[in-house]
Formats: structure tokens, C-alpha cells, sequence
């Protein structure tokens, strides 16, 4: 599937990554195209039946963190604003400070405000404190191989070397709030 093209679901901008119902249940063990690696898959059926959201399909979500990709519109996020909505909290990591390791693809400014304009929950979380906004300045992309035992948890084949879910590591930052995502400037 190539990204760039929004698909909607009735009025709501559907993420590029979200799971769809129709691709639920069909994790399999098999070459993963963008890490060019043996990974936990879905089956692509993108747009069938009704989006999950906050569930990313595993194909998807790798190829968005891989390729600097935006959640929402699949288009590259170079030289835009960049902005993390994630549920994760800093970390120590060692050496090096504070860091953030998310699974969320990140998302231009704008797409951010579409995506809260669309969503209560993410309003409703971002005012409660436990989605964060931050716009990323330096970052970099791990994917994690899975113990043998997570991957037959999954898939029910026991098998070693195979990745997960892409990660980002946020090395430079700043924290925002809802007030910063919805001003209409410097995107
Ligand atoms: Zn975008």
C-alpha cells in the first residue's frame, strides 16, 4: 500500500497506521518490506471495515517511524514542525539525559490539530495530563528484535529474530500544550 492517500471513515481522518477490523487477527510471522527483516505482521487490508483507532497496524506503523513518515497523512515530515502526541513518559536513559521511546508515529503540526479537532479522547487526555504534546527537534528510530516467547504469544510460532513494532527515541524536545498545537502559525 502506498501512503499519501487519507482515507476517512464517515467525517474522521483515519491515521495512516490505524488497524483496521477487517486486518485484525491475522498476525503472522513474515518479511517486513521497510526494515527488510523478519517481523510480526498483519494482513493489509487497509480502509475494510471500521478503523481502530489507537491500534497501528504493524506494517504501517514500521514504515511511517522508518521512512519519517506522518501518522495521519503518510506524507514526509522533513523540514515541517514535528510533533509527538504520545502516552509516554520521560525516561532516564543512560548518559544521555532524558529521553522519550514511543511507538506513535509522529505527525506535522497540522495534522496534530486535526486529529484533536477530530478526537474528544485526545483532547480530554492532552487536558488531564496523560497524552503529551511535544514538538521534537532531534530523534532517532529503533526496531527491537522479540524474544521467542512474544512472538508465539502472538502468532503461535516460536520463533527468534523476529522485530516488533518500530520505536522512536526523542533526544531533543520541547514540551507544549494544547493552547501551542492549536494556533494557526509557524507550522
Ligand atoms: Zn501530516
Amino acid at each position: 500500500m502506498t501512503p499519501g492517500n487519507l482515507l476517512h471513515y464517515g467525517t474522521m481522518p483515519v491515521p495512516f497506521a490505524a488497524l483496521w477490523s477487517a486486518e485484525q487477527g491475522g498476525i503472522h510471522v513474515a518479511r517486513c518490506p521497510h526494515i527488510d527483516h523478519l517481523a510480526l505482521c498483519d494482513v493489509d487490508r487497509r480502509g475494510e471495515g471500521k478503523p481502530i483507532f489507537g491500534k497501528p497496524h504493524m506494517g504501517r506503523q514500521r514504515q511511517l517511524i522508518v521512512n519519517d513518515l506522518c501518522d495521519l497523512c503518510a506524507k514526509p515530515l522533513k523540514a515541517r514542525t514535528k510533533v509527538s502526541l504520545s502516552h509516554a513518559r520521560e525516561v532516564v536513559s543512560g548518559g544521555a539525559g532524558m529521553t522519550v521511546m514511543q511507538v506513535e508515529p509522529m505527525v506535522h503540526k497540522d495534522c496534530a490539530r486535526t486529529c484533536v479537532e477530530h478526537c474528544p479522547s485526545l483532547k480530554h487526555d492532552i487536558r488531564n495530563g496523560t497524552l503529551f504534546v511535544r514538538q521534537v527537534l532531534k530523534h532517532r528510530h529503533q526496531v527491537a528484535l522479540l524474544a521467542a516467547a512474544a512472538v508465539e504469544e502472538f502468532t503461535g510460532e516460536r520463533r527468534e529474530g523476529c522485530a516488533g513494532h518500530a520505536k522512536i527515541e526523542l533526544l531533543r524536545w520541547k514540551n507544549r500544550d494544547l493552547n501551542w498545537l492549536m494556533e494557526r502559525r509557524h507550522d
